[in-house]
């Protein structure tokens, strides 16, 4: 466990906690994390001193990011254990990433095949596949949650056939944090041959991933969630699934030969990323990865446990409150709401207070709309939070709800 002194040390590696005034509180990490330092100077480094494109040329600003990008490949691939370089596609976001398959995949979905999502899903997570569905004739199925918002294994079980081509769920829901047992429906999918895609958005800097042993066969995520740069997102997908897919975008750097009469495409992964990719996003990314390697994903995840332990604890003290999930064990986010208040007047309070917290409905318009709320209140941890920010913005609430009631 991190000591006082350590975790106030990883603090001081994000500029950002020193430029605020009135020592303000950050608990929005599931919508974006901080950025340390390290991060933010390798981007400026890079654009005052070493700016090309990639594998366009011969000269030497070119060579070092071509290396430094396929560092930063490599790495992403031991990070999340990939089986080769192959499988790691560089897009813009988690969005592009699920958009991406959504539009490669079409052409293997027939009418009336099956499509299987939750009914907590992130929207760039149920988006894609309604328009893909609509598109083909599919269908889009449905697995239900209970009203604390877990799955309905039992249902997933019936929605299973051998007209399921895809199921696309999420491995931590953004909205309360919950771990889905993604094993179990990777393993049931399988068996009905159907495809498996994670989004593993608010997972990737909680849980250690392992996509060879989970089996899945995409997995995607964005760096920004990750003490990264905006702008740069990974498609992890099994190689004998990418190898069956064309490209969705046609430009450069994903062909081997053009002529008027036809293109030959590169090989994976370049075929799948046409045009310049975020050059300095993903030269960023690798020290984000090396950042979060310093501490281990396991030894981060046990102190931000200890964190939201804590804020349960506390935060069950107040009159009137619904906490939406309370076994989030693995996962950082707590969602809330207080009787008769709304989530955004208090979250407007709370920014008063200079506490940055979510509120409404996250992107997930469905699962409100099923358990007939009109959003929450959402905190959410990373490494730099503290046990006395924590109290701090207990505090403070309760100054808020005086104010409100
Ligand atoms: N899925 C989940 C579960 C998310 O939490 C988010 C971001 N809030 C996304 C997808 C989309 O991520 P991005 O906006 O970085 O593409």
């Amino acid at each position: 466990m991190f000591s006082y002194e350590e975790i106030k040390k990883i603090r001081n590696q994000f500029p950002i906690f020193k430029n605020q005034e009135n020592n303000s509180i950050y608990f929005d990490n599931a919508a974006t994390t901080q950025k340390p330092v390290q991060v933010i100077n390798t981007i400026k480094k890079y654009y005052c001193n070493f700016n090309s494109n990639v594998n366009r040329s011969v000269h030497f600003l070119d060579n070092f990011t071509n290396n430094y990008l396929e560092l930063s490949r490599k790495n992403l691939k031991d990070f999340i254990n990939a089986k080769s370089i192959e499988e790691i596609i560089f897009t813009s976001g988690a969005t592009e990433s699920i958009n991406l398959i959504a539009f490669c995949i079409s052409k293997f979905i027939n009418k009336s095949d099956d499509i299987i999502i939750s009914h907590s899903e992130h929207h760039s997570n149920i988006i894609p596949w309604q328009v893909l569905s609509k598109k083909n004739n599919a269908n889009l199925k449905v697995i239900p949650v209970n009203s604390e918002g877990e799955l309905n294994i039992r249902v997933f079980n019936k929605l299973m056939t051998k007209t399921t081509k895809l199921i696309a769920i999420s491995h931590v829901t953004n909205t309360f944090g919950i771990l889905n047992p993604i094993r179990k429906l990777i393993k049931t999918a399988h068996k009905h041959n159907s495809l498996v895609l994670i989004d593993g958005s608010q997972a990737i800097s909680h849980i250690t991933i392992d996509v060879q042993n989970l089996d899945c066969d995409f997995y995607i995520f964005s760096i920004h969630k990750m003490y990264g740069p905006t702008g740069v997102g990974i498609l992890y997908g099994k190689k004998k699934v990418l190898d069956k897919l064309t490209p969705y975008q046609y430009g450069g750097g994903m062909i081997e030969k053009v002529t008027f009469k036809k293109t030959i495409f590169s090989g994976l992964p370049y075929k799948l990323e046409a045009g310049t990719p975020n050059l300095a996003g993903l030269i960023g990314t690798n020290k984000a990865l090396n950042f979060i390697g310093n501490y281990s994903i396991i030894k981060i995840n046990n102190y931000e446990t200890k964190l939201l332990k804590y804020a349960i604890k506390i935060l069950s003290n107040i009159n009137g409150i619904k906490i939406y999930y309370k076994n989030s064990k693995l996962t950082k986010i707590l969602s809330f709401n207080i009787e008769n208040i709304h989530s955004f007047d208090l979250g407007k309070l709370l920014n008063n207070y200079g506490i940055a917290v979510r509120t409404g409905t996250h992107c997930a318009h469905p699962i409100m709309d099923y358990l007939k709320i009109n959003g929450t209140i959402r905190i959410s941890f990373a490494i730099y939070n503290t046990i006395e920010e924590i109290d701090r913005f207990y505090k403070n609430l309760i100054k808020c709800l005086y104010l409100l009631i």
